[in-house]
């Protein structure tokens, strides 16, 4: 008889469920939680799932998540979803949502690109070119990044 993988409810807090298999790390480095920020997280990775095959999930206790939070997210785990819990009872949940374009929140692997100039660099924009693998494209210098999670 195969064992049921049972995760303890949270009270208070957020669930990130059907991230993609292996991200949960990078989804912990996005909320910046670490050793040192004593948040009580539970991690779980590659688990089966019906839909996906495999899937991680965050839990973060007493933390609902920024918006900008989110939309990272999405650039590594675009099937994620959100889970907001207050008093043991899930008050909302939603799907991450990846944008056609994005402004701002991925730095250009390429050094010579006009959006990591020195002086006066323009802000990053990245044109979504796959959503699911993930895949985008400097809109200034074409640069593709598949994984995104070292240039958030
Ligand atoms: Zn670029």
């Amino acid at each position: 008889m195969e064992k049921e993988l049972k995760v303890v409810p949270i009270k208070n807090g957020t669930v990130i469920d059907h991230i993609t298999a292996g991200q949960a790390l990078n989804v912990l480095k996005i909320l910046e939680i670490n050793a040192r920020t004593g948040a009580v997280v539970s991690v779980v990775m590659n688990v089966r799932s019906k839909k996906m095959g495999r899937k991680d999930i965050v839990k973060v206790e007493d933390r609902e998540l920024k918006p900008e939070e989110v939309d990272k997210i999405a650039l590594i785990a675009p099937n994620a979803t959100i889970n907001i819990i207050r008093d043991s009872e899930v008050i909302e949940k939603h799907k991450v949502y990846l944008p056609k374009s994005i402004e701002g929140i991925i730095r250009c692997a390429n050094p010579n690109c006009i959006s990591n100039a020195e002086r006066e660099p323009v802000i990053s924009k990245f044109i979504t070119v796959s959503e699911n693998p993930p895949l985008f494209r400097c809109f200034y210098c074409e640069r593709m990044i598949e994984d995104v999670s070292g240039y958030l």
